[in-house]
């Protein structure tokens, strides 16, 4: 939840919205702290990129609203069982007396958000026809006082729904002894509420989509896309999750089963149910998956290029560094068959950390039938002969890859999919809560590589 006072303040809180006749309290300069262990400074650096991400909300959300703006939307795509987002508005209206307020006549801050939470609920419930579970409370702002005596207004509507969640806004306006019948109330405050509902079995329920049908149903329902595109990142971004390794030892005399495991892998990523988009300009579309705290990222790109040759030149991982930033070096180390490599990859410094580096297999498959897709499966694999440095931190990757699919014999998509690990997330995470280009970037980079690339992948434009 964003910080209740406008702007970071070192200053002590107070536990209601502060009155017109309030004392404002002196600004007082806090001494730094003094960081002694490694724990400290992870705690440190953690709390660093909350502030920065708080901070730079606004801009952030103007950014992305700007860039939503462009892309033709989702909602195009109509389906069954759509609910009008008319038919979740609600609107309650509760007279603020003594009990609600502090001995200065405020309004307790907490009793706005408890009302502002009834109407929320009744408005999500409006759309599930179950009981929803409050999640999380995003933007909550206290815009301005209000006392006893005053009649408070809160209007709550569904704004956007992303399968087991559920974001609704309200809005509260006060008005005061004069102001009864007529005129705009003050907008005092406003928050935007995550609900998640379960059924008889204690499952999440998926939530039926809204459909949007005023200016301002379509705008609030691109603001709810933005607000849960910086939700992610900063979720992703901040979490400082112990890395549990998920690769697998490789094994010469297993080699057909890993090879499989690795391609099923993707297969089996790629066809997941959920996916969402979160932005799409021009040739390039960018989805997400979140399923148990597990972020995955699908980059779909347009490229006029045949599908054999994009394959040719995207599975050979030598190229790589051609057109990702991301990849220093990349070079194989052990060549199993004419369908799996193993490469050993370096990573530029980030942040002035130590470069990454990573062991991976690429398993490769040709479509056995017209209308298949070509597959570059990517998966981190230990090799005793390849063990981590102290140069380097040594990455994972748990699954990733290129499915590509031919459009006609001229042009194919390419679909990139990445299950992101801790090590990698802040990379995503920055772009998905729009603070960094650098999917789009590297996806642009990937498409110019592919159509001028010659066909035994002899770059003629870098
Ligand atoms: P915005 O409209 O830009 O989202 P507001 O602060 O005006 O910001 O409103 C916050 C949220 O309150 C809206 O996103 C919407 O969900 C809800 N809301 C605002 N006005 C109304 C209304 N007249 N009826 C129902 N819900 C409303």
């Amino acid at each position: 939840m964003s910080s209740v006072f406008p702007a970071e303040q070192h200053s002590l809180p107070s536990y209601s919205s502060p009155g017109p006749g309030a004392k404002r309290w002196m600004d007082i300069h806090l001494k730094p702290v003094t960081l002694l262990t490694e724990q400290d400074h992870v705690e440190h650096n953690l709390a660093s990129e909350r502030r920065k991400v708080r901070l730079h909300h606004e801009d952030t959300f103007k950014n992305l609203m700007k860039e939503n703006n462009k892309f033709e939307d989702p909602i195009c795509d109509e389906e069954e069982g759509m609910v009008p987002t008319s038919g979740t508005s609600v609107q309650s209206i509760e007279l603020v007396l003594p009990p609600h307020a502090n001995h200065h006549g405020n309004t307790f801050g907490g009793q706005i958000m408890a009302w502002m939470e009834t109407v929320a609920t009744i408005s999500a419930s409006r759309l599930c026809g179950a009981h929803p579970l409050l999640k999380s409370v995003d933007m909550f702002k206290f815009r301005g006082p209000s006392t006893v005596g005053d009649r408070l207004v809160f209007n709550a509507i569904v704004n956007n729904t992303f399968q087991t969640c559920v974001e609704v806004g309200v809005r509260v306006e006060a008005f005061d002894c004069q102001e009864w019948s007529e005129g705009q109330g003050r907008h005092i405050n406003s928050a935007f509420l995550i609900y998640n509902a379960v059924d008889d079995k204690e499952e999440l329920v998926t939530f039926p989509r809204i459909k949007p049908m005023s200016e301002e149903d379509f705008r609030r329902y691109r603001g709810a896309i933005a607000r849960k595109r910086i939700r992610l990142g900063r979720k992703y971004v901040i979490s400082h999750k112990e890395e549990v390794s998920l690769c697998v030892h490789w094994d010469i005399s297993n080699q057909g089963a890993l090879s499989n495991a690795n391609v099923e892998g993707l297969k089996n990523l790629a066809a997941r149910s959920g996916w969402e988009v979160t932005s799409a300009v021009e040739k390039i579309k960018i989805y997400t998956l979140e399923e148990h705290d597990i972020l995955s990222v699908w980059v779909e790109k347009h490229v006029e290029r045949p599908a054999h040759v994009t394959y040719h030149l995207l599975s050979d991982f030598t190229k790589r560094p051609l057109w990702d930033p991301h990849y220093v070096s990349c070079e194989v180390i052990d060549w199993v068959s004419e369908a799996d490599q193993i490469y050993y990859i370096t990573c530029p410094v980030v942040n002035g950390d130590k470069p990454k580096d990573l062991v991976v297999l690429v398993s490769r498959r040709r479509p056995l039938k017209d209308g298949d897709s070509y597959m570059v499966a990517v998966k981190s694999v230990i090799l005793p002969s390849v063990p981590p440095s102290p140069q380097y931190i040594r990455s994972e990757i748990i699954c990733a890859g290129f499915l590509i699919h031919a459009i006609n014999s001229s042009s194919c998509t390419v679909s990139y999919f990445n299950q992101i690990s801790a090590s990698i997330s802040p990379y995503f995470a920055g772009n998905l809560g729009g603070w960094s280009k650098s999917i789009e970037e590297t996806a642009a980079s990937c498409i110019q590589f592919l159509e001028n690339a010659t066909e035994d992948g002899s770059i003629n434009i870098f």
